[in-house]
């Protein structure tokens, strides 16, 4: 017999399985806003002029594609580390940063998750309630058993910060908390900096380690402005994890392009963890890719890129203020009186708009409009072509 007979058919990725759905439908007006990708005004996935430029000075140079190390390139990772400790970091000067290039955001957080397990398997993971799908999955893939803190507040539409803040203070020492740095992944609401410096001291007196994931850099309210979180963990002198991500900010999704920083109490507790990081890349895909992480490197450490790459990153956070905007202003135009504004203080790519997952399939089959079942939207998939057609269907579904 085979030796597959007993292998079962995996569940599809729910968002993946939307994009199948949407790919398959024939009617000209149909808009997908399940994915969190940021598309332009054409509806394009746009290349940032600063990633071109950048990739045909590399293109001249014709360089040999020699093995990375398995850290991946020290301009990058430190490139990696002024952005999110700043340019005059007193942590990053006394080398209590560790960052490798790792495969995207995903890759960064399997690299920290694996690292973590074989600290100490036995400790418990939580996440947010709700939370970026892909979390739970891979911690459970890491060894972890995964829960959930509370989070968002449907009846606010903001975060339940005591409800939050109460199960962290009830974890065991050494759970592992997995935090959005910004622009939380469904719902848009983030902690406020005074709230983050209360979970910061919670972590600190119940002796949890902070993982924090920034996959949205630059998104919120700029790129100095969405790193005040981590800059207060910096400033907690605390030991930490961050996984980072260029996916979004230079619309590099299918480069994989991110990174793990562990932040350690100083230089030589450095050394030990990198020695060990290393150890997990080895025994999985043993060193990352050169074009990426070269890319933005490239872009990073040149003034004139930088300062392009910064307004472009400007351009798509302000299209997707735009687009919240505009949907409040038209879905209150077609003549819903329940108040949209809350999706204007939503930060990042997404909107939780409150819409149950029968009207999400009402939408989908009566206007062609596909949104995942819990009522997130991507914002960044709206345009001055389909923004009147999604308000018209968002309006005719709740009424
Ligand atoms: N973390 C969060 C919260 C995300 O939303 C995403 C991407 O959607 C990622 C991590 C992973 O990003 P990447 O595509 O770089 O792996």
């Amino acid at each position: 017999s085979s030796i597959f007979a007993a292998v079962e058919m995996a569940p599809r990725d729910p968002i993946l399985g939307l994009n199948e759905a949407f790919q398959a439908d024939t009617r000209a007006e149909k808009v997908n806003l399940g994915v969190g990708v940021y598309y332009d005004d054409n509806g394009k996935i746009p290349l940032l002029a600063a990633v071109k430029i950048a990739e045909e000075q590399r293109q001249k140079l014709a360089p040999p594609r020699g093995y990375q190390p398995i850290e991946g390139a020290v301009a990058y990772n430190k490139a990696v580390q002024t952005l999110l400790f700043g340019a005059n970091s007193a942590l990053v000067d006394a080398g209590r940063a560790v960052t490798i290039e790792a495969l995207g955001g995903t890759g960064a957080l399997r690299v920290g998750a694996d690292f973590l397990n074989r600290l100490d398997p036995k400790a418990k993971v939580y996440i947010s309630d709700p939370s970026w799908e892909n979390h739970r999955a891979l911690f459970e893939a890491a060894g972890f058993e995964v829960g959930t803190y509370p989070y968002y507040d449907a009846s606010t539409r903001g975060v339940n910060f005591s409800a939050m803040l109460e199960a962290l203070n009830s974890y065991a020492a050494g759970s592992i908390i997995v935090l959005h740095a910004c622009c939380h992944n469904p719902t848009g609401a983030d902690l406020t900096l005074a709230q983050w410096q209360q979970v910061i001291d919670v972590i600190r007196s119940r002796n949890l380690v902070a993982f924090v994931d920034m996959a949205y850099q630059g998104f919120a309210d700029g790129i100095e402005a969405d790193a005040a979180p981590l800059r207060l963990f910096a400033d907690s002198g605390l030991e930490f994890f961050v996984s980072s991500s260029f996916s979004k900010s230079f619309s590099l999704y299918g480069e994989r392009v991110g990174a793990l920083t562990v932040v350690t109490a100083d230089r030589e507790t450095s050394a030990r963890v990198l020695s060990q990081v290393k150890r997990v890349i080895r025994t999985n895909y043993s060193n990352p890719p050169t074009h990426g992480g070269i890319v933005v490197a490239t872009v990073l450490s040149d003034p004139n890129l930088r300062a392009q790459w910064e307004d472009e990153l400007a351009g798509m956070r302000d299209r997707i203020r735009l687009m919240r905007t505009q949907l409040v202003e038209r879905i209150a135009a077609a003549g819903v009186t329940r108040d949209f504004s809350f999706v204007i203080q939503q930060r990042g790519m997404f909107s939780f708009t409150g819409l149950t997952a029968a009207q999400v399939e009402q939408m989908k089959d009566a206007h062609g409009i596909y949104a995942v079942s819990t009522g997130r939207i991507c914002l960044a998939a709206l345009n001055s072509r389909n923004i009147d057609a999604v308000a018209k269907a968002i309006a005719s579904v709740i009424a």
